[in-house]
Formats: structure tokens, C-alpha cells, sequence
């Protein structure tokens, strides 16, 4: 197994500056992560907004500080290098947000935002500069002459090819996509993420996708890690997961992808109950207070990820015994 990037037990809380009832309040975003990440996969990471997946996203590649654990890039513990260091390992990991309009400076020209990371790493001749910043912008599928133009005139899906452009400047080896197409329109959605597969296999990258919509993940992942509440529940290959899931709330978010036909809805689409709260996580299994499965123990014990199968890991205390829906048998049996 060629391991790219590891992350060990990492945490990460935030302390919020508006103290409720006189108590500062603690954002457990990210609470004792481990995640092995292959050398060419497309690793997603799925769940609701709040589970702490951007957070996540942002410690495994340094943009923040982890509080604890360490994230290992080949052989060395990024988490602990000093800033000198970490800004020449800034051309192997990148990042792609998901908000194109609000990451690319506006007074910028597309090609000194594409040129600016070869610019800093001081790669290349101003002219071979440009001419790499040419190649990038035919790449995602736009012009060459587009680098004198701004962001702003530029649709949405026309942004993100930029991001992703400026993303591959510097020939990284690990890019990390913050739910690269939730901002952009359902029939835009497809031809950027078809862009980043190509550019994946060209390039020969790793590629680790945020998600919460896991319709967008399902075809272009070989492995999914499904987080809730700064924990990850489930780690399976993408087939395996949707076909066979193993824990409860991937079973639930499973089930809340739409059907292809049209029309058409499966029973309990919708993850049920409170939507979870990062600032006071519940005992036990944090699941639990949605779970239909939730016996006595799962209110007090914590389950930790365990192997499930070739390939898997599950944090479920049910896991071996439940039988639980995927698409597979949506598909195949209603
Ligand atoms: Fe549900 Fe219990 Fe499994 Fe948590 S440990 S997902 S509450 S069955
Ligand atoms: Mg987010």
C-alpha cells in the first residue's frame, strides 16, 4: 500500500469568540481523525455541513493548524514543520475552494492569478511563465488569450476552471477540492468534475474531494470516508459503499440521493432528527439521537473504527449484525 498522506489522531477545535451563558464555546471541528490516503486515488470525504469535513480538508494540507496529531506527507509530519519549510512543500499540496468568486483577487488578471504560484515558488522565466499559464488555461478548456481578462467576467463554472488552473501551476502531487462544484449550477456540476478526472490522470495526481452530496462523489471516487461531528464513521471503497453500507448514517445519506428516474423518491430521504451540533456533541455515539438502530450502549459507549471487510473500517457498535440498505438493492429490487 503506497500511503501519500496520513493523518494520526488529528484534532482540531475552535474556541467561538461569543461566550454562551458566560462559558466560551468549543467547536469540536475536527475530534480524532486517522485517514490513510493513497498515492493516485480520488479519496472523498462526505457529510452534512457542520461535520467538519472543510475543516479537515484545510489541516491536511496545513492551511490551519491542527491542535493535535500529525499529518504524515512523505515520511515527515507536516503538522510540525516551521513555515519556511512548509512553504516549499506548498507546491506538492494544493487546494481548490469552493467558492471560486470569493478566492480569486478581483483586481487580478486570470494569468497573474494562474502565474502567481509559479511566481512565488520562483519557477520559471516570466516568459516561460506565460507560456505555462497558456497551456494551464487550455488544460481547463478556456483560451490562452483569457489571461488579460478579470474574474468577474467569467461564469461561475468558468471560475472554478480558474481555481483549478491556478491549483496545477506549480505540478502539485496532491490536490485537495473543498466541494469544488457545490456552488456552480446541477448542468455545470458535470463538466468540471469531468475536467478534474482528466486532469487527475493526466497529471497523475491524488486527488481528495469534500463533499455533502454524495450524487457528485459517487462516480469519480475510488474510496469514501463519511465524517459526522468531527468523527469519520466509515471508510469504504465508493461501490462498496453506496451498495453495502455499514454504518447507519451512511445508510441515511445513502438513501437521500436521488433516484435516477424522474419523480421518483426513496422512502426516508431526509437524514431524520436534529441536525448534529458540533458545540455539544452527544455521548455515546453521536449518532445515536438519529439513529434507528440505537440500542442502550450507544448511549454511553463510544464506538471507534474498527475493520469491516477488505478494505474497510466502520465505527458502528452494530456494524457485524445489521443488514442495512444501499443504492444497490433501491436500484435493483423496488
Ligand atoms: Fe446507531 Fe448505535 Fe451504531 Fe451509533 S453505534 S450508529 S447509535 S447502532
Ligand atoms: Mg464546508
Amino acid at each position: 500500500e503506497d500511503i501519500i498522506l496520513e493523518a494520526v489522531d488529528l484534532k482540531r477545535h475552535f474556541v467561538t469568540k461569543k461566550p454562551l451563558f458566560g462559558e466560551p464555546t468549543v467547536v469540536r471541528a475536527v475530534d480524532g481523525v486517522s485517514l490513510r490516503i493513497r498515492r493516485g486515488e480520488t479519496f472523498a470525504i462526505v457529510g452534512e455541513s457542520g461535520c467538519g469535513k472543510s475543516t479537515l480538508a484545510r489541516v491536511l494540507v496545513r492551511l490551519i493548524d491542527p491542535d493535535e496529531g500529525a499529518v504524515i506527507y512523505e515520511g515527515r509530519d507536516i503538522a510540525a514543520l516551521a513555515d519556511a519549510e512548509m512553504r516549499s512543500l506548498r507546491r506538492d499540496l494544493q487546494f481548490i475552494f469552493q467558492d471560486p468568486f470569493s478566492s480569486l483577487n478581483p483586481r487580478m488578471t486570470v494569468g497573474a492569478l494562474i502565474g502567481e504560484p509559479l511566481k512565488a515558488h520562483g519557477i520559471g522565466t516570466p516568459g516561460e511563465r506565460r507560456a505555462r499559464v497558456a497551456e494551464l488555461l487550455s488544460r481547463v478548456g478556456l483560451r490562452p488569450e483569457h489571461a488579460d481578462r478579470y474574474p468577474h467576467e467569467f461564469s461561475g463554472g468558468q471560475r472554478q476552471r480558474i481555481g483549478i488552473a491556478r491549483a496545477l501551476a506549480t505540478g502539485p502531487k496532491l490536490v485537495i477540492g473543498d466541494e469544488p462544484v457545490s456552488a456552480l449550477d446541477v448542468s455545470i456540476q458535470a463538466q468540471v468534475v469531468n475536467i478534474l478526472q482528466d486532469l487527475k490522470d493526466e497529471f497523475g495526481l491524488t486527488l481528495v474531494v469534500i463533499a455533502h452530496d454524495l450524487a457528485v462523489i459517487r462516480h469519480m471516487s475510488d474510496r469514501v470516508a463519511v465524517m459526522y461531528l468531527g468523527e469519520v464513521v466509515e471508510v469504504a471503497p465508493a461501490a462498496e459503499l453506496f451498495d453495502t453500507p455499514r454504518h447507519p448514517y451512511t445508510e441515511a445519506l445513502v438513501a437521500a440521493i436521488p433516484l435516477p428516474k424522474v419523480g421518483a423518491r426513496r422512502a426516508g430521504a431526509r437524514v431524520a432528527g436534529d441536525p448534529p451540533n458540533p458545540i455539544a456533541p452527544p455521548p455515546g455515539c453521536r449518532f445515536h439521537p438519529r439513529c434507528a438502530y440505537a440500542v442502550d450502549r450507544c448511549r454511553t459507549e463510544r464506538p471507534g473504527l474498527h475493520p469491516a471487510g477488505e478494505g474497510r473500517e466502520v465505527a458502528c457498535h452494530r456494524a457485524e449484525e445489521l443488514q442495512l440498505a444501499g443504492l444497490g438493492d433501491a436500484e435493483g429490487g423496488r
